[in-house]
């Protein structure tokens, strides 16, 4: 791959994450997020799941913030999600799994429609993930298409353990046709 086509896609891997669009990640930007998915499926903040969610986002933030905060200003730019997000993960996708799976568990939980009371549902109907890619900013094309591959068994629903790693491989694998 050519330089300007790894800057291309380090810089819409950087997009996704800062939900504000400020020019950097930080705390606000997972905050952003959660706040978008519990608007478009209508769950309270305040309600169980709206707190997981938000306690998922915190968690995903505070191990970003481990891996590719360098300077401890509790921003990551572009130059350390490049250096410490991508690479640093690359060589230790786990890790990347381990700090986004709460967050990602979260989100099944709020994005799926039944009824679950006091457990958390391990897959989420296709239809709404692509609603919750969309809502983060994925473009129709991509959200339809990223859903549907994600459904590995297609059975119409998308299980945690999928999610996590494509998610993953997303951030941790950069590749011509990634
Ligand atoms: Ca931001
Ligand atoms: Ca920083």
């Amino acid at each position: 791959m050519d330089s300007a086509e790894y800057e291309r896609k380090i810089a819409h891997r950087f997009a996704a994450f800062d939900q504000d669009g400020n020019g950097y990640i930080d705390r606000a930007d997972f905050n952003v997020a959660a706040a978008r998915l519990l608007a478009e499926f209508g769950t309270a903040a305040r309600s169980d799941r709206g707190q997981a969610l938000y306690t998922g986002a915190e968690a995903f933030w505070q191990g970003m913030a481990g891996i590719a905060d360098v300077d401890g200003d509790q921003r990551v730019t572009r130059g350390e999600f490049v250096g410490g997000a991508v690479k640093r993960l690359r060589d230790n996708p786990e890790r990347f799994a381990e700090i986004a799976r709460p967050f990602l568990r979260a989100a099944i939980a709020v994005a799926d429609p039944g009824d679950h009371e006091g457990t958390a549902p391990a897959s989420a109907p296709v239809a709404a993930v692509e609603r919750a890619l969309r809502v983060l900013g994925a473009g129709a094309d991509v959200a339809s298409v990223a859903a549907q591959s994600l459904d590995a068994d297609h059975d119409g629903r998308i299980a945690e353990k999928d999610a996590v790693a494509a998610l993953s491989a997303y951030f941790t694998v950069i590749e011509p046709d990634a």
